[in-house]
C-alpha cells in the first residue's frame, strides 16, 4: 500500500518534492495538490495523476490523502499545519514551521493534546550523508567536549526582494537547526554581527555574523553570504577539547592540470543538498523517526526571532522557551 501523498504549495520545492514522492520515494504516490497559482497545480499536478483541488483544506480533508505535504510560503504554515493536526493526518511542513515562535508553540501544543507525533519539519540537513558523519563523531564522543562551532553558508546569488532579515530567517535558520541537533542542545542567545556590506549586496546586510550561545557556553558562529557570487558552499566545523570533525562542500571531477586544481562546486541548495531531501522524504514516509519535529520547528524560530531582534537593535538577545507540554515529542 503506497502512502497518498497530498502537497500544499507546487512552487520551487513543491514541484521538485512532488517529482520525487512520484518518481523516487519508494511507497509513496502524489494524490492530490493546491496552489492558489492553479495552472502551476496543474502543471505539476496533473503529470503525476494527483487531483487537483481549489482550495488547501480540501487537500487536507480529502479521504485519498493519507498524509499532507506542505511547501506554501512560510507564514502560511502554521495554520495549515493545525487543520492536519486537528484532521489527525502527518504532517512534512517545509521550514519553517511558523514565522512567530509564539503560533509555533501552537502548533507544539496542538499536536501533544492529540497525542501523537503528527508533525515532522524539513530541516532536510538532518538527513544529509555529511552532517549525519559529523553527528556520528560528535555522539560517539570522537572530539571529547565540544566548545565551539564555525559555519559557513553562502549562495552565488540572491532575487533582489531578499533581505537582510531573510538571511537570518531563511537561511541562517538551516544553521540554528543543524547546531541544535549536533550539539543537542538549546540556543540560549543570539548576537548580529555587523559587518562591511558588499558591494553587490544590493543594499542588504550581507555578507552577516551570527553568534549563538547554548547555555553550556559553547559559542557558534556563523556566516552568512547570500551574494558569494562563486558558487553555493555549506560547511562546518565542530571544535572539541580533543579534536574537531568537519564537513566540507563536497566536491568530484577535481580537474588536475597546469600547476593548479579546479573543484567544482554546487550551484546551488537543490544540487548540494537534492539526497538529503530523497532520504528526508523517503524516511517519512517509511514513518521513521528522527527528522526535526515540531518542538525544533519551535525553537529555530524562537532563536531567528531572537536573530531579527539582534539584527535590528545590535544587541545581544536571549532566547527564552516555554516548557514543553507533557507528551510533545522532542
Ligand atoms: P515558491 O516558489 O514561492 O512556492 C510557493 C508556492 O505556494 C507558490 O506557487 C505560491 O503561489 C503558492 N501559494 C501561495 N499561497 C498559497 C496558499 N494559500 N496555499 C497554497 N499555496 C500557496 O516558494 P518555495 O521556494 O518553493 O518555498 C516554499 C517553502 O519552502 C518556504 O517556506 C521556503 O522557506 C521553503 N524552502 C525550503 C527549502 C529547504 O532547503 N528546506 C528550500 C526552498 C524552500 P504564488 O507564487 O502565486 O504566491
Amino acid at each position: 500500500m503506497s502512502v497518498r501523498v497530498g502537497v500544499i504549495g507546487t512552487g520551487s520545492i513543491g514541484a521538485e518534492h512532488v517529482r520525487r514522492l512520484a518518481q523516487q520515494v519508494s511507497g509513496a504516490e502524489v494524490s492530490a495538490v493546491f496552489d492558489v497559482d492553479r495552472e502551476r497545480a496543474v502543471a505539476v499536478g496533473a503529470p503525476v495523476g494527483a487531483a487537483v483541488h481549489l482550495a488547501a483544506h480540501d487537500v487536507i480533508d480529502d479521504p485519498a490523502v493519507d498524509a499532507v505535504l506542505i511547501a506554501s510560503p512560510g507564514d502560511l504554515h502554521a495554520e495549515q499545519v493545525l487543520a492536519c493536526v486537528a484532521a489527525g493526518k502527518p504532517v512534512l511542513c517545509e521550514k519553517p514551521l511558523a514565522t512567530t515562535a509564539e503560533s509555533a508553540l501552537k502548533v507544539v501544543e496542538a499536536e501533544a493534546a492529540r497525542g501523537r507525533p503528527l508533525v515532522r519539519v524539513g530541516f532536510m540537513r538532518r538527513h544529509d550523508f555529511g552532517y549525519r558523519q559529523v553527528k556520528a563523531v560528535l555522539d560517539g564522543g570522537g572530539i571529547g567536549e565540544p566548545l565551539l562551532m564555525h559555519c559557513v553558508h553562502r549562495n552565488a546569488s540572491v532575487p533582489p526582494w531578499f533581505t537582510s532579515e531573510m538571511s537570518l530567517t531563511d537561511s541562517v535558520v538551516h544553521e540554528i537547526d543543524a547546531a541544535r541537533w549536533l550539539l543537542g542542545a538549546e540556543i540560549v542567545a543570539a548576537t548580529v554581527v555587523a559587518v562591511r556590506s558588499s558591494p553587490l549586496a544590493g543594499g542588504a546586510r550581507d555578507p552577516q555574523i551570527v553568534l549563538l550561545e547554548t547555555a553550556a557556553g559553547v559559542v557558534v558562529e556563523v556566516e552568512s553570504f547570500v551574494n558569494c557570487q562563486y558558487g553555493y558552499d555549506v560547511r562546518c566545523e565542530v571544535v572539541g577539547s580533543t579534536g574537531t570533525v568537519s564537513l566540507d562542500t563536497p566536491s568530484t571531477g577535481a580537474v588536475t592540470r597546469g600547476g593548479g586544481r579546479t573543484q567544482p562546486l554546487p550551484d546551488d541548495w537543490r544540487s548540494r543538498f537534492g539526497q538529503a531531501y530523497l532520504d528526508e522524504l523517503q524516511a517519512w514516509v517509511d514513518g521513521r523517526p528522527g527528522g526535526a519535529t515540531a518542538w525544533d520547528g519551535y525553537a529555530a524560530t524562537a532563536v531567528a526571532e531572537a536573530c531579527l531582534r539582534s539584527l535590528a537593535t545590535g544587541a545581544r538577545s536571549t532566547v527564552t522557551l516555554a516548557d514543553a507540554p507533557t507528551g510533545s515529542p522532542q
